[in-house]
């Protein structure tokens, strides 16, 4: 008796922090291919078409496994995955070149549950590099790895790699060599040409939050440059309320903590997703000169997508049952409320 009711109180304490997400079902989701100038004239209707497939692809591949009743962590990685093979977005298939004409990936993944992670740096074989950042979370000691060691490590485990050939379009080629001539002709660079990067946040049917990143970094990074997307806190966090993934000048990110920062306002702070989430990408970004967008959720499901470039690469699965993809800053959220004109 004594056995079965201890066994009895360990499983409902086991099962009472998610019970009350537990009946209802209800699941978000909320996926980014970075943000940046994007204007009408610059993409064409079947690009425009192409990218809002691959979008859609990838909350469907997200949503299945979320609908199912499966975990967060497995959703985040399903949507990375299929903007990784993308060559539309910043990351895996389709990165942007080095200076020196190499593509060198970057990823990292949080789990809010348990607050794990998993980081990697400056790959240049590893076709999904968010696998790895997955695998580092669960089946090393460390949490970032880099270079040379992250990609024995993949060996090790079996990770798939690719010739570094695999990254290469013609796009991201001509791209650098834009950069590399205005730079010679010593010619302005908008900064935000350089965006990309992609990533998902995913709320599922336990309430278990999380997070995952991957970029290509910036066009004519030099000197084995690093941005925001691989460190946790900057380009990804989690928590038990509250998931982010962040695109944009990454140097500004990695100053601002930008993700954990708003996780931390909701935290210590109380205030509410919208809110924090808004202050640090409309204000604190562009006060220190940066810019960009976050995707992010809050232990409810609820979403919100700001961003202070032209456009974000973004879709979106609400706990309602809405779902969307867009691209520019006119085109509604969820909540409608995602531009600087409309922000609260
Ligand atoms: N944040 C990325 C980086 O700085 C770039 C991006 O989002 O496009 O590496």
């Amino acid at each position: 008796m004594t056995v079965r009711r201890s066994r009895l109180c360990l499983a409902l304490s086991l099962a009472l922090p998610f019970a009350a997400h537990a009946e209802d079902g209800r699941f978000a989701l909320v996926i980014h291919g970075g943000a940046g100038t994007l204007t009408r004239e610059a993409i064409t209707p079947e690009i425009d078409a192409a990218i809002r497939a691959d979008l859609n692809r990838a909350l469907d591949a997200g949503s299945a496994v979320l609908s199912e009743g499966g975990a967060s962590l497995d959703a985040v990685v399903a949507a990375v995955k299929v903007l990784e093979d993308s060559p539309y977005f910043n990351a895996g298939k389709g990165a942007v070149f080095t200076h020196e004409g190499h593509n060198e990936l970057d990823a990292s993944i949080m789990d809010g549950s348990t607050r794990r992670a998993g980081a990697v740096a400056g790959l240049r074989t590893v076709r999904n590099p968010i696998d790895l950042a997955r695998k580092v979370m669960d089946d090393s000691p460390h949490v970032m790895l880099i270079g040379e060691g992250a990609e024995r490590f993949a060996a090790e485990r079996g990770i798939e790699q690719v010739d570094p050939s695999y990254f290469r379009t013609e796009q991201r080629w001509n791209q650098l060599q834009t950069v590399l001539e205005r730079e010679k002709a010593q010619a302005a660079i908008p900064a935000s040409t350089y965006f990309g990067t992609v990533g998902a946040v995913a709320f599922d049917q336990r309430g278990r939050i999380a997070a995952a990143t991957s970029t290509g970094g910036m066009v004519n990074k030099r000197w084995g440059r690093v941005g925001d997307a691989p460190i946790i806190g900057a380009g990804t966090y989690a928590d038990a309320h509250c998931g982010v993934s962040a695109t944009g000048w990454g140097e500004y990110f990695i100053r601002l903590s930008v993700a954990h920062d708003i996780c931390a306002r909701m935290r210590y702070g109380g205030q509410s997703l919208a809110v924090a989430a808004d202050a640090v990408l409309m204000e604190e970004v562009p006060k220190l000169g940066g810019d960009g967008g976050v995707i992010a959720i809050d232990g409810q499901g609820a979403i919100r997508m700001p961003f202070n470039t032209a456009g974000m690469y973004r879709g979106w699965v609400t706990v309602a049952g809405d779902r969307g993809v867009a691209i520019f800053a006119d085109e509604a959220d969820p909540d409608g409320r995602t531009t600087p004109d409309k922000a609260d």
